[in-house]
């Protein structure tokens, strides 16, 4: 065992506080992670409060990792010591079912998520990457392209595939009209991604306050949501809406802005169901659908394609012991557009 110095909230009503535990030795399939930034994200806030209802403490969040090989396994081949790496969202799950084939891991039981759950041996419970090191099975580890800036790379590992893997799905591409419901950490991602992919990509987002920056970071055309000509002037006008808010909203104004055959997918957790009508999906034969960050092929495939593209987050690198502030700027949409830790300032 090693010991790992981190930041971990201890119940869902106090700040983050310094915290040490322990690390497994590596095994012989495991890669030993110096982590230099981790990216903060709204996930992080929901599970430190508490507001899913899961949450396990102590709990130290963090699954946008990005870090440097600092020791390998003997049977471990992928990585050596040196190689910039990932980690995201999950570091095992179950690999006996067809799930691995399809690359569909990510959606099978036996998932074992970075923090605030169990790792693989069910006991010892999983921490993240608000600390200073992690030891992660090769098979979960992904390779970062050299050449983008480390410290805004973090953030693809959650915000970058979770709006990758859906664009890709529901066929984003020349042609396709999508929305982007939320101009944040995801949402930032959702508008470079699509862009690169050749969408049209349109922000709704409260207010146009963050519309030069949509503009500049590959938007076509940027909406508030709060002027109520907006869904009159945009009804029927999208293929895909990507929804990355975790708030209430009118949730049948938003499908009436789909085309005939239009899917609105969640990607937002809000605390509440979401109430639909029929009539908002009937006559348009309109889908409302949901999705999971993405497989770790997936993810290596996203991170290669934010290689070719130059695509990396829009950040704010700030000290470990800013973070708890951080939480609170996060809630009041106050950031451009991701909160990335030092992991040198811990
Ligand atoms: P974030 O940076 O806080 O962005 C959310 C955005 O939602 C805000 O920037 C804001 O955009 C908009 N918003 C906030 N309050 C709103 C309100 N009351 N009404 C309408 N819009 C509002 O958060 P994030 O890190 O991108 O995460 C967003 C959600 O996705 C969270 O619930 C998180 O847990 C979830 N998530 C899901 C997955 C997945 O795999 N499905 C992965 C990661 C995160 P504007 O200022 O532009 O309006
Ligand atoms: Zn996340």
């Amino acid at each position: 065992m090693a010991l790992a110095r981190g930041y971990a909230a201890t119940d869902a009503s106090k700040p983050l506080q310094p915290f040490t535990f322990e690390r497994r030795e590596p095994r012989e399939d495991d890669v030993v992670i110096s982590i230099k930034y981790s990216g903060i994200c709204h996930s992080d806030i929901h599970q430190a409060r508490n507001e899913w209802g899961n949450s396990m403490f102590p709990m130290v969040p963090g699954h946008e990792i990005a870090g440097i090989v600092t020791a390998v396994g003997d049977k471990v081949t992928k990585f050596k010591v040196g190689d910039r790496v990932g980690v995201g969202c999950f570091v095992d799950s179950c690999t006996t079912c067809a799930s691995r084939d399809l690359d569909l891991e990510h959606y099978m039981p036996g998932l074992v998520v970075t923090y605030n759950g169990m790792e693989a041996d069910g006991k010892t419970p999983a921490q993240g990457g608000y600390s200073d090191h992690i030891v992660v099975k090769e098979g979960y580890v992904l390779s970062i392209p050299e050449h983008l800036p480390f410290e805004a790379t973090a953030p693809l590992l959650c915000a970058g595939i979770t709006l990758y893997s859906p664009l890709r799905k529901w066929g984003a591409g020349p042609g396709k009209k999508v929305a982007i419901l939320g101009m944040g950490g995801l949402g930032h991602m959702g508008v470079k991604l699509g862009h690169a992919m050749g969408a049209d990509v349109t922000v709704l987002s409260q207010s146009l306050s963050k519309k030069e920056d949509g503009l500049k970071l590959g938007a076509d055309h940027y909406y508030a949501t709060s002027d109520a000509e907006t869904f009159k002037t945009l009804a029927g006008t999208f293929d895909l809406i990507l929804c990355t808010v975790s708030a209430e909203i009118d949730w049948n104004a938003y499908l009436g802005l789909l085309k005939v055959d239009g899917t609105l997918v969640l990607l937002g957790v809000p605390e509440k169901p979401v109430p639909v009508h029929a009539f908002s999906l009937i006559p348009g034969r309109r889908s409302i659908a949901g999705s999971m960050i993405g497989s770790i092929k997936e993810t290596q495939e996203m991170l290669d394609f934010c290689g070719e593209h130059n695509i990396v987050s829009e950040i704010e690198l700030i000290r470990m012991d800013q973070v708890n502030e951080a939480y609170e700027r996060v809630i009041k949409s106050d950031v451009r557009y991701r909160f990335v830790i030092d992991m040198a300032t811990l």
